[in-house]
């Protein structure tokens, strides 16, 4: 888990983006009105507050919210993050991103995405686990293997899942598959930590072969080094020799022309010290990361952080990946594909952790282990097979992959809600 604090970001909400990008899609498959209502609606919205004793004796009292936005293919699945901007409209954005997701890859899963509207950085981690604990006693009521499986997303990790799970199981039983991400000794899968990262990774090699930019030796920028962009990172230099020359976090980044030396980038980070701190590379601005000249540009940190306003003009890439969730803003996506620069949508890029959450809510219900190698085979197929789909269909209809991958992941979603009835 890295904390993070408050950045300058898009002014359009997560929902917003949302939007426009879902109509677009829409027309191109002609969705009916009445569905485009019943797919932009929230299935639940829940708000909670959450008064916390802190260490100091005081109560504070903190807001949270658990929103379902769709369950038509199954039960609702996505994250649980702590940041001081979650708020009502991001919270909706990103379930309504999840629903996409899981229909996209194909899994049983409807879309639900909680916030907690926090600082976490200025929590002790005993404040921390009494906050999660509270949250998960306000929002149990709608949780539940066949219900809601929360997983990790920004600033909440393995031991976050480990209480929800703990908190959960003290009034419900043993109930595993309650939330995913777990640690493995709780039954959380081998390979869940870097699947986002990993995920990523095969959808670029899938592109880099299709569309000729080659990885091997490819030159790649990542914003943020947390969960997602430092695994991503770690697997593009180990296993597709890839030249990753610049990666950041929140304080700042670090670029060297020659390519970062991620073994021991990693163990500087282990240290719990910044990035830019490190002395394998020249350290440069937030700002000055959009800057650099490269093949592959990975958005692995927060949403809104290109926008025609700060860098859509400037980028200088071939591809941008969104690892992160809603990093482009529609206009700035508008401005990239004027520009020839191609999108690899984030619910297609960074899929790879639901998918994964999958693979350990399954084997949590059948109470058998896999191995992490059928676990990344798995997660390769599926992904790939999604990302075929996607490819095929933006070339059929002469769409961006994100309209492509939004079009897919709608028709199935409308075609279930048809079959439930509606
Ligand atoms: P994390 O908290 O582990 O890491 C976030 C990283 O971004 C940190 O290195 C942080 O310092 C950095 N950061 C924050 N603000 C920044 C800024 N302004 N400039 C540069 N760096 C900044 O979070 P994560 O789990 O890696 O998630 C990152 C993104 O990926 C989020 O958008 C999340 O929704 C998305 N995502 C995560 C997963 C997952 O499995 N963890 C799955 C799908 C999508």
């Amino acid at each position: 888990m890295t904390t993070t604090t408050p950045q300058a970001r898009a002014p359009m909400s997560g929902k917003a983006i949302a939007r426009s990008q879902f109509d677009r899609a829409a027309d191109l498959i002609n969705l009916e009105a009445y569905m485009r209502s019943i797919l932009t609606a929230p299935f639940r919205e829940v708000q909670v507050e959450l008064p916390v004793r802190m260490d100091d004796g005081r109560i504070e009292v903190f807001t949270g919210y658990r929103i379902q936005h769709n369950g038509a293919r199954g039960p609702c699945k996505g994250g649980i993050r702590y940041h001081p901007e979650a708020d009502k409209d991001e919270v909706l954005g990103l379930a309504t991103i999840m629903t996409w997701k899981t229909a996209l890859m194909d899994i049983p899963f409807g879309g639900a995405k909680g916030g907690i509207q926090v600082d976490p950085r200025k929590l002790s981690k005993l404040e921390l686990e009494r906050l999660t604990r509270r949250f998960t006693q306000r929002i149990s009521i709608v949780l539940g293997p066949y219900r809601d499986i929360p997983a990790p997303d920004v600033n909440t990790n393995a031991q976050v899942m480990a209480w929800i799970l703990d908190e959960y199981s003290s009034r419900q039983g043993y109930t595993p598959a309650v939330v995913t991400g777990k640690p493995v000794a709780l039954g959380g899968s081998l390979g869940r930590e870097e699947a986002t990262g990993r995920g990523v990774m095969y959808v670029m090699s899938e592109y880099a072969r299709d569309y000729g930019i080659p990885l091997k030796g490819g030159r790649v920028v990542i914003q943020g080094f947390g969960n997602v962009g430092s695994h991503l990172a770690r697997l593009l230099d180990a296993e597709e020799g890839a030249k990753v020359i610049a990666v950041s976090d929140v304080d700042g980044g670090i670029v060297n022309e020659k390519g970062l030396d991620l073994p021991g980038l990693l163990k500087h980070v282990s240290e719990r010290r910044p990035v830019g701190e490190w002395k394998g590379g020249k350290a440069i601005t937030n700002e000055e990361l959009w800057t650099i000249p490269c093949d592959w540009l990975v958005p692995a940190a927060l949403g809104g952080v290109i926008t025609k306003e700060a860098n859509a003009r400037t980028i200088d890439c071939k591809v941008v990946v969104e690892g992160a969730n809603e990093p482009t803003t529609p206009t700035a996506d508008a401005i990239l594909e004027e520009r020839g620069i191609a999108v690899i949508p984030d619910f297609l890029a960074n899929a790879g952790g639901v998918t994964v959450s999958y693979y350990e809510w399954a084997q949590n219900l059948q109470q058998y282990r896999w191995t992490h190698e059928q676990v990344n085979r798995e997660l390769k197929a599926t992904i790939t097979k999604a990302y075929a789909a996607v490819r095929d269909l933006s070339k059929q209809k002469k769409a961006t992959f994100r309209t492509a991958a939004y079009a897919i992941a709608l028709q199935r979603v409308a075609d279930a809600e048809r079959l439930r009835g509606n």
